[in-house]
């Protein structure tokens, strides 16, 4: 089926979801004395919330199916942003009430005398996911290491979603009809299929399907490149471009997953070798990766993505890489001489200078092979002598080398936040349509 219907269909069940209890408690709620309009709009406020919460397990259960239309980073970034909004329903909810005449102390003190389980559970529920959100928008800022996060985020969550479930159940009043707790029901299993989907169901099935490491070499611009051979199955094909999970620790239930890009070819035979360039940054890139010998077992969760330029068809391309930006665009480009592809192609890469940049060597060896590819290297520290291009790749810069059909082109951009930004504001007023741009981000989270 055509990506695009499969979006719109997703789109059509997320927003069916939605309002699904809004709508039922509508349609089927139970004739007792008539509420304001203030606390009708209250509860439609908190029963979109409680959805919208619920929903949020969905966008990051890495589906394939759901994933497929839209790219895991672009429904990372849609859940990053939905679980704002929900935090904005779910805050409307006590406000509104409030206003309508509730009485405010036994909502914001839970050990107020007027307080009941029904009200306590409710000030949990808000509390705790002001915390969630809170320390997922400040985390970096918060010092708090991502592993530790990634826990609390999701027992945080499970607490919101439980004890908001609780303080429905109690009000009892959109509970007290069959079609309702038919609604509630749905929404409890959806989110417990969800999790053991994705915590339980994923691990088990990785869990069969180790990877060997076969060699972990240093490269270029302080960072080391496993090769991974599939241990006892076929491996998986991927589109050049994607990224897996790679899961290190004991099991595949590890807390240790990061999320890196393919860089080698990805034409493979069933049971091929797979490679990953990783950048030493933190303590998993720095200290485990480095650490990594030869036949040690790891898991793969993947592929995932849609930073793919077999998504992405036109008459030519230009990549714009900055540092380990570099690895899902060296994929493609081995993957075209593969295939024989000829389109023309012009490589932006922007790094430090020649001795920092990752596959310099194995670029050039590119360059000789491809009479279709161009690389422009951009030095920001550039070595003494070099006579090429130096700073940041910028519109200037673009303009010196495209070719002049250039606005038929597709522009694959994969790099640091502010080379991502700069080329967002270069492309367009290059003319480059927005449509034609594609780019990845190594922080989605
Ligand atoms: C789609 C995608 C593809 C990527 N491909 C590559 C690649 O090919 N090569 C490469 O070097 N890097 C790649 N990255 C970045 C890489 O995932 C992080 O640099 C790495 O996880 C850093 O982990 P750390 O613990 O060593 O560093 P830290 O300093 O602890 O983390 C640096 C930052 O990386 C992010 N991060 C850390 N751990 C995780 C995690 N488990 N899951 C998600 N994000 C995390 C966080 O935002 C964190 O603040 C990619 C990222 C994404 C999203």
């Amino acid at each position: 089926m055509l990506l695009i219907v499969r979006g719109i269909i997703w789109y059509g069940l997320y927003l069916f979801l939605i309002l699904l209890p809004i709508g039922m408690a509508a349609v089927v709620a139970p004739a007792r004395a008539a509420q304001s309009f203030l606390v009708e709009v209250a509860v439609g406020a908190g029963f979109i919330g409680f959805s919208l919460m619920a929903l949020e397990f969905a966008l990051i259960t890495r589906f394939e199916a759901a994933d497929a239309p839209f790219g895991e980073d672009s429904l990372q970034l849609f859940h990053n942003i939905m679980g704002t909004v929900a935090l904005g329903f779910i805050l409307a909810h006590p406000i509104l009430l409030i206003l309508s005449g509730y009485p405010a102390a036994c909502w914001i003190n839970p050990f107020s005398s007027c307080a009941n389980l029904s009200t306590q559970t409710a000030f949990l529920s808000v509390v705790i996911l002001i915390l969630l959100i809170g320390t997922s928008i400040w985390r970096k800022q918060l010092r708090i290491k991502y592993e530790p996060w990634r826990v609390f985020h999701g027992i945080f969550a499970l607490v919101v979603i439980f004890s908001a479930l609780v303080h429905i159940v109690i009000i009892g009043r959109y509970t007290s009809t069959f079609a309702m707790q038919v609604v509630w029901l749905i929404y409890s299993v959806l989110v417990l299929l969800l999790i053991v989907w994705y915590k339980i169901w994923t691990p088990l099935n990785n869990w069969e399907r180790p990877w060997k490491v076969l060699e972990n070499r240093e490269e270029r611009g302080d960072a080391h490149t496993l090769v991974l051979e599939p241990d006892g199955h076929k491996g998986f094909s991927f589109l050049p471009g994607q990224f897996s999970w790679i899961i290190t620790g004991k099991t595949p239930f590890s807390l240790l997953q990061h999320p890196i890009s393919m860089s080698s070819m990805a034409d493979i035979e069933p049971g091929g070798t797979v490679s990953f360039t990783i950048k030493s940054l933190g303590d998993w890139s720095g200290k485990k990766v480095p650490a990594l010998k030869p036949g040690d077992k790891l898991w793969l969760d993947g592929p995932h993505g849609v930073f793919s330029m077999d998504r992405e068809q036109a008459m030519g391309y230009v990549f714009i890489a900055g540092g380990v930006g570099i690895t899902p665009l060296y994929s493609m480009l081995q993957t075209m001489l593969e295939r024989e592809d000829v389109r023309p192609v012009l490589l932006f890469y922007g790094v430090a200078n020649s001795e920092t940049m990752t596959y310099r060597e194995e670029l050039a060896t590119l360059a000789e092979q491809m009479d279709n590819l161009q690389i422009i290297p951009v030095f920001s520290d550039p070595d003494e002598g070099w006579g090429g291009e130096t700073g940041f790749i910028r519109e200037e810069i673009l303009k010196k080398y495209l070719p002049k059909q250039y606005k038929r082109f597709k522009y694959l951009i994969c790099g640091p936040k502010p080379l991502m930004d700069a080329m967002e504001e270069a492309l367009p007023s290059l003319g480059v349509p927005r449509t034609r741009v594609l780019s990845e981000r190594f922080d989605m989270v």
